[in-house]
């Protein structure tokens, strides 16, 4: 994870000056690396698309798949998510995604607004269509 910190992604040097920016699936091809994918991994669906195309690349010899998606603390918070009680089911995304932001309460999954940063990936895995985004006001 690069996250807020600086490396040679950036484009800057740790000083803020303008600087090489290396993207590092081009080092990889370069020194090799058969096969070589960009993926969101906040995009389920296709994060896990590229996850099964790297696996079944590495029959052939070594895969690697870089995610990318915005640092969390530089980007802009999105929307509330809430959890409809009612149609909560499974704790899948309780025991599953590890978001800090989604809690046990009462065997249902309940979301700390407090902590989540909007990216919307429980919504996405929800298979009881249960997690939905709403205006900050109606979240708890
Ligand atoms: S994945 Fe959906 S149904 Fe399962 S615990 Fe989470 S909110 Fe509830
Ligand atoms: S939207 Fe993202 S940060 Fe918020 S509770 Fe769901 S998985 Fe966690």
């Amino acid at each position: 994870m690069t996250g807020l910190q600086p490396h040679p992604g950036t484009g800057a040097t740790m000083m803020g000056a303008v600087s090489q920016k290396i993207d590092i699936a081009t080092v990889l091809r370069a020194i090799g690396v058969g096969h070589v994918e960009k993926c969101d991994p906040l995009k389920f669906d296709e994060a896990m698309a590229a996850v099964d195309r790297a696996a079944a690349a590495t029959a052939a010899g070594v895969a690697a798949l870089v995610f990318e998606s915005p640092c969390i603390h530089v980007a802009a918070p999105g929307a509330n998510y809430v959890v409809d009680a009612a149609a909560c089911e499974c704790k899948e995304c309780i025991v599953k995604l590890g978001c800090p932001a989604i809690l046990s309460v009462d065997g249902k999954a309940w979301i700390d607004n407090s902590l989540c940063t909007g990216c919307d990936l429980c919504a996405q895995i929800c298979r009881f269509d249960a997690i939905h985004a709403v205006a900050p006001e109606a979240a708890q």
